[in-house]
């Protein structure tokens, strides 16, 4: 694959008086794949009745103290490996505080000033070949709130605490975003990998992917940072990318009205497509950050990090890389085959020592097709690899047409079975031997010989007999026989 890294190709916005690009930066709060919750024994499991993994120390209680999961801090480590971060060997919790009736301990514990990862990157690529790096500023641990319910009774607020205390990796980009497209290319992106990783399943609609988006503008080509804000817990790209739109806007005329962009916290709502101020944005101080005394300093053995990262498999984007090279598949038809490391794996297993752009055509139109048709994964696919295989040897091999293998593809689907088993049954070989083609062919010549004058003055008229012997061969006889025989008989007519 040919990459290039590219410059940003900014969102341009024309303002009355001058030309404005977009900078943003993303704080993702990405939920950690674990049974238990970071500071205690309780369950992550999402939906069951409210407040029902709820531990002691999750309702903090008094004296209860924390006791760190040590699988979150794997799971935290292996996404800075996959996201080629330097992974801290020394990291500190602080107490973030604040009070809100969904945080009961009356502060989250969190990493501010020794994150347990330090500097990363990610690859997004817009258009095909140019690769854009976006940089990771740091990702840090913390726990989740618990959750508000303001719409079952009329005059109570209700609070669940199932979510409190599950872990979150903060995963904080610097600004080096420059249109609604990247930033929503930059978070899939971030779910992929971490897919790939088993370290966050990326459920958007349950939250488990949520990000903050901070935006600002400048004049083209500054190389100043602006006054930005933070547009609060979005977890849908499509808001996302609205809500930058709206924003940067909104700023433009803020800034060309002579005004003075104010750094606040904001909130989106999809159904004006606007954003509105929450609250003034806090700054550090304001959350009093102090080391958790509950928690020792996190120290990391080295080889730890070193057994982890043996343990990270084939990422996407070398994964992507290999397909086109092993298997000669186009850069579109890769990213499709990527885009879950199931797909890949079911593709690898049909195009191994096949025809890979054969393969690749039928797992993405025939497979994912009907696939997405039915409503069903990959993993429940009617078609095994072993049998889509089997059907592409049989087209490879000039037994059937590729008309023809669609139906079968369409009768395994349906009924199952083994595909060479089922041609030979329902007789649904190709008709390669030309002793019985010709024989159609003169029946059809011998049918129509008012189409027959008709071709001697008008050759194109040859597709007609062509049609008429795929019709009677039932679209068994070799298409490409049929041709040349069809001119063959009528030239000697
Ligand atoms: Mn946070």
């Amino acid at each position: 694959m040919e990459t290039r890294s590219s410059e940003p190709q900014p969102r341009i916005i024309i303002g009355t008086k001058e030309n404005w690009e977009m900078v943003i930066g993303l704080e993702v709060h990405a939920q950690v794949v674990s049974d238990a919750k970071l500071f205690s024994s309780s369950s992550t499991i999402f939906g069951t009745s409210p407040n029902n993994n709820v531990d002691f120390v999750d309702a903090a209680m008094p004296g209860m103290l924390p006791v760190l999961n040590e699988y979150c801090v794997k799971q935290a480590i292996k996404t800075g490996l996959g996201l080629r971060a330097e992974i801290n060997t020394y990291s500190v919790f602080d107490r973030k505080n604040y009070f809100y009736p969904d945080l009961p301990q009356g502060y989250q514990i969190s990493q501010l000033y020794h994150p347990l990862v330090g500097e990363g990157e990610v690859f997004i690529e817009l258009d095909p070949g140019v690769v854009r790096r976006i940089r990771i500023e740091h990702i840090h641990l913390e726990q989740d709130a618990g959750k508000s319910l303001h719409d079952i009774h009329p005059s109570f607020s209700y609070v669940d605490l199932n979510r409190t205390g599950i872990a979150l990796m903060e995963i904080v980009s610097f600004p080096d975003l420059r249109s609604p497209e990247e930033a929503a290319a930059y978070i899939l992106k971030l779910r992929q990998i971490m897919r790939y990783l088993g370290t966050c399943d990326g459920n958007m609609q349950n939250g488990n992917l949520r990000a903050d988006v901070n935006v600002s503008v400048r004049p083209q080509g500054s190389d100043q940072l602006y006054t930005r804000c933070e547009i609060k817990n979005m977890n849908s790209t499509r808001f996302i990318q609205q809500a930058i739109d709206f924003e940067a806007n909104r700023q433009v005329g803020i800034w060309e009205d002579g005004g003075e962009v104010q750094q606040e916290t904001r909130l989106y709502d999809p159904g004006t497509g606007k954003t509105r101020s929450m609250r003034s944005k806090e700054e550090a101080h304001d959350y009093r950050y102090f080391p958790c005394p509950d928690l020792l300093p996190l120290e990391i053995d080295p080889a730890w990090i070193e057994s982890i990262r043996e343990d990270i498999p084939e990422l996407p984007d070398e994964l992507k890389k290999r397909l086109i090279r092993q298997y000669g598949v186009s850069n579109y038809d890769a990213d499709v085959l990527v885009a879950e490391k199931e797909h890949a794996a079911f593709f690898e297993q049909v195009a191994s020592s096949r025809n890979g752009k054969l393969a690749a055509n039928w797992v993405i139109n025939e497979l994912f097709g009907s696939l997405n048709k039915a409503g069903l994964s990959i993993n429940e696919s009617p078609i095994s690899p072993t049998q889509l295989g089997s059907i592409l040897d049989l087209i490879e091999s000039g037994e059937i047409s590729g008309k023809i293998a669609k139906n079968l593809f369409e009768i395994i689907w349906a009924e199952g079975g083994d595909p060479l088993q089922v041609v030979d049954e329902r007789q649904m070989r190709q008709v390669s031997d030309t002793g019985s083609i010709e024989v159609v062919v003169q029946e059809v010549l011998d049918e129509n010989p008012a189409q027959v004058e008709k071709f001697k003055k008008n050759p194109k008229l040859a597709g007609f007999f062509v049609g008429q012997v795929m019709q009677k061969t039932s679209g068994r006889a070799n298409p490409k026989l049929v041709n040349e025989m069809v001119y063959k008989l009528l030239s000697d007519t």
